[in-house]
């Protein structure tokens, strides 16, 4: 099973929450990994089984971007808010940049999610 990473910043998480319950039938195929509150909300929201790592300003960010750079993830959704400053920038960058270091597929933003999510996760 495809390991997907979820992660979104704390405006995003309905968003995230709702793009979970849309793709639940095909993303219960896959191994969720999520930073932990974005994850404790999806699993809690639609029963789905996820693994949650620290919280995204503990270091969540960081855990996702190591399994990134071993190969293990399939794709990354990231739904950033970008009208608020955080204080793990660096971490948040770090995990940007692996994705596109190691060419895997990222989603930043709603529209992306749902390309990236239909094209890897075919009904
Ligand atoms: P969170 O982390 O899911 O623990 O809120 C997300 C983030 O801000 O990177």
């Amino acid at each position: 099973m495809p390991t997907i990473a979820l992660i979104a910043h704390d405006r995003k998480k309905p968003t995230m929450v709702a793009l979970v319950q849309q793709h639940r039938a095909l993303l219960a195929r896959c191994d969720l990994i999520a930073t932990g509150t974005t994850g404790s909300q999806v699993a809690d929201a639609t029963g789905l089984p996820v693994t949650c790592l620290l919280s995204g300003p503990l270091g969540g960010d960081a855990q996702i971007a190591a399994r990134v750079a071993q190969r293990e993830v399939a794709a990354v959704v990231f739904l950033v808010d970008p009208l608020y400053a955080h204080p793990h920038e660096p971490d948040i960058q770090g995990l940007l940049r692996v994705c596109n270091l190691y060419d895997v597929p990222l989603a930043t933003n709603l529209s992306t999610a749902q390309l990236v999510l239909g094209a890897l996760l075919p009904s």
